[in-house]
């Protein structure tokens, strides 16, 4: 791992799904590799559906600071906008003059949001500005879920095609970057217990959620169906208050739990505040990161100028090769030669 490239949604809050399933990962990246684990607030895909483009800028801010109240440290990492870095654009236009149309539509994620939004063009050509993002830093590897692995497949594709057409085989412009898959990283369980956590399907735990409302959702999330009574006994390998047991409790609590549900010898609401006690102790440190970043708004901007300075100067030295590789005449020419 050389350099590690991944986009962040500007959707604001981030809830336990997206901490336990990748922040954590980035952050054990961070540690490896420092300023070379790259990650981007990715402001020009959010716009590929409709947006309220007064909330954008909050929007992107708030990721930023979410995301370093959850470990991201910018003094260790990279962290910047999309839009700071213009040449993400310039890139995306490039690949987007050599992309097959065919490759865009077959992508499972445009079918999926094209059924639940109008098709706009940068909709289809989202994968084209991704491609980008991770091509303009030569990124070697790019942390991701399952879900986004055909979108890296077709980066590797876009720079294949590009290095075939514009440059010769001993000296490929763009490395072909590789999807890593956290095999630790947690699946994370949505409240409702039938799927995923994710913030369309309102099943969410957010990692800035005051600990009161947090409370409120647990106390009314179903548990084992089959435990209609106090006394009837449960079965915790049925129940997500279970599966959030292993994520957020010590293992005696977890043992524990385990046992006594099966027998009848603790009641779902203790077992709900013994979880509670858990999350919260994970949570709260975070939680107070915010508030601190909240009342210092500088260290969240400061973070992004300097990540979006960092980045600037790697996408300028790769656009001049690009522009070079495919002609275009340099700013600085009078005469082609
Ligand atoms: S005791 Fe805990 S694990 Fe067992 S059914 Fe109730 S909430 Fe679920």
């Amino acid at each position: 791992m050389k350099r590690v490239f991944s986009g962040i949604q500007p959707t604001g809050e981030i809830h336990i799904g997206n901490y336990l399933g990748a922040i954590r990962n980035w952050v054990k990246i961070g540690e490896q590799i420092g300023k070379e684990a790259i990650f981007c607030i990715v402001d020009y895909h959010a716009i590929t559906i409709p947006h309220e483009a007064k909330q954008l800028p909050q929007l992107t801010f708030d990721a930023a600071l979410a995301n370093m109240a959850a470990g991201l440290d910018p003094n260790k990492i990279t962290l910047f906008a999309q839009s700071h870095v213009r040449e993400h654009v310039e890139l995306g236009w490039v690949f987007t003059t050599q992309t097959p149309l065919g490759d865009l539509e077959r992508m499972t994620q445009f079918k999926d949001k094209s059924e639940q939004h109008s098709i706009l063009a940068g909709l289809l050509m989202y994968p084209v500005l991704q491609a980008a993002d991770i091509l303009l830093y030569k990124a070697d590897t790019v942390p991701v879920g399952e879900d986004q692995i055909q979108h890296i497949e077709l980066t590797r594709e876009i720079a294949r095609r590009f290095n075939y057409r514009f440059a010769s085989e001993s000296q490929p412009i763009f490395p072909e970057p590789k999807a890593s898959i956290d095999k630790n990283a947690a699946r994370v369980l949505g409240l409702d217990g039938a799927g995923k956590m994710s913030k369309s399907k309102g099943n969410t735990i957010g990692v800035l959620e005051p600990q009161e409302t947090i409370w409120q959702n647990i106390r009314v999330a179903p548990t084992d169906p089959a435990r209609v009574r106090r006394t009837d006994p449960g079965n915790p390998d049925v129940c997500v208050m279970f599966a959030y047991h292993k994520l957020f409790s010590s293992l005696e609590n977890i043992e524990m739990v385990n046992t006594e549900c099966r027998r009848a010898g603790i009641g779902c609401v203790d077992c709900k505040k013994l979880l509670m006690q858990g999350i919260w102790q994970e949570l709260e440190p975070i939680q107070a990161k915010a508030a601190y970043l909240q009342d210092h708004p500088n260290e969240v901007t400061d973070a992004l100028v300097s990540g979006a300075d960092y980045c600037r100067g790697i996408a300028q030295d790769t656009m001049l090769e690009v522009r070079e590789a495919i002609g275009l005449l340099p700013l600085e020419s009078r005469r082609p030669s």
